[in-house]
């Protein structure tokens, strides 16, 4: 008989990793009762969230469905993580260090010689920004959510991330999401009374200030439609803090048409999409078609990028009826997502 994964049958092993840079960073390897027969999967959090944002209250998770394939899963808190210690951090760090440190890890402790990802927002822009500098050639496929190399945002966001940010960076490190709880300074607390305001949508305060802290919309990372109310509830306590330093590369970024580099080093380029991808990973590009954090233009761009200097080789998928995380959040995700991302990595 064979037996659905759910969360009670999963056993979590905790692993400990140098970045390289001193920062730890954590993987934890999502194991059941049977034995692995594919394998390793690396899955990439969003910002401000963290590894266990893939298993949300829902029956069947994105891990579920990937144990149940065979799979074996590990997730990465990469050092923008709301379970490690806040710290101020760019996608350079990421990219240079921790991702490069988790695959490598990886395969050390699995024997394999290359790996999948699935990754979500600033875990996929950080990855992408790793594999086409050369960093991660051991990654064969990439499943990419929401935005890659190409950052293309609402006109709000924009004027949020131009306007707001400068003025906000003098007085504060972070852009906090569980303001929610009341913070303390007066700049937090009149951003967080204007943003529960605005967000008339709905009351669950942690959905306003997320829709504040990225993107633009009514709410802005998510479809209300397609979040159950165990879920939405759940994202009231799942989300953290956004660093002024990524904001700074993000603006950066948003005013070169592409990721940039905030300072070159370590073999990143000063623009990523300005050279050709040092690799061979095929990239399965997902995007909500309403996505009100990263339009879906942002993979588009990269697609074509990616398809100028590798013909044929790479997808895009444009979910209808889909925002930015409810591709891996949403109550029918199991049926709309999961199995269109098990067959770009069965492929
Ligand atoms: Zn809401």
């Amino acid at each position: 008989m064979v037996r659905a994964t759910a969360r009670f049958r999963h056993h979590d092993e905790v692993h400990f990793i140098d970045a390289g840079d001193g920062v730890t960073i954590t993987l934890i390897r999502v194991r059941t009762d049977t034995e692995p027969t594919k394998g390793p999967i690396l899955l990439l959090h969003g910002v401000a969230m963290r590894a266990e944002s893939f298993r949300p209250p829902l029956a069947r998770t994105l891990v579920d469905v990937l144990l149940d394939d065979g799979w074996d899963v590990w997730m990465l808190n990469w050092r923008g993580s709301t379970d490690l210690d806040p710290r101020p951090w760019t996608l350079d760090d990421v990219a240079l260090n921790d991702i490069p440190a988790a695959v490598r890890h990886v395969l050390a402790q699995t024997g394999a010689s290359s790996l999948g990802a699935v990754a979500h927002c600033q875990g996929s822009t950080a990855l992408s920004m790793a594999a086409v500098s050369g960093l991660v050639p051991e990654v064969e496929v990439i499943v990419s959510n929401g935005v890659s190399l190409h950052p293309v945002m609402p006109p709000f966001a924009r004027v949020k991330l131009h306007t707001l940010r400068p003025l906000m960076q003098r007085t504060q490190s972070y852009v906090d999401v569980p303001w929610r709880d009341g913070p303390e300074g007066a700049l937090a607390r009149v951003t967080r009374n204007a943003v529960r305001v605005w967000h008339a949508e709905c009351t669950n305060a942690s959905c306003n200030m997320a829709s504040f802290a990225l993107g633009s919309g009514h709410p802005a990372l998510w479809r209300h439609a397609n979040l159950d109310a165990a879920t939405h509830d759940w994202v009231a306590t799942e989300f953290g803090r956004v660093p002024m330093s990524f904001y700074a590369q993000l603006a950066a970024s948003d005013r070169a048409g592409q990721l940039v580099s905030l300072r070159p080093k370590g073999g990143l380029p000063p623009r990523f999409a300005a050279v050709a991808p040092q690799t061979h990973a095929r990239f399965a590009l997902f995007a909500g078609a309403q996505n009100r954090a990263f339009l879906p233009d942002s993979q588009r761009k990269t697609h074509a990028y990616l398809e100028r200097h590798q013909p044929g080789r790479h997808s895009l998928t444009v979910l209808r009826g889909y925002g930015h995380a409810d591709v891996f959040l949403g109550a029918r995700a199991h049926i709309d997502v999961y199995p269109r991302i098990l067959a770009e990595l069965n492929a």
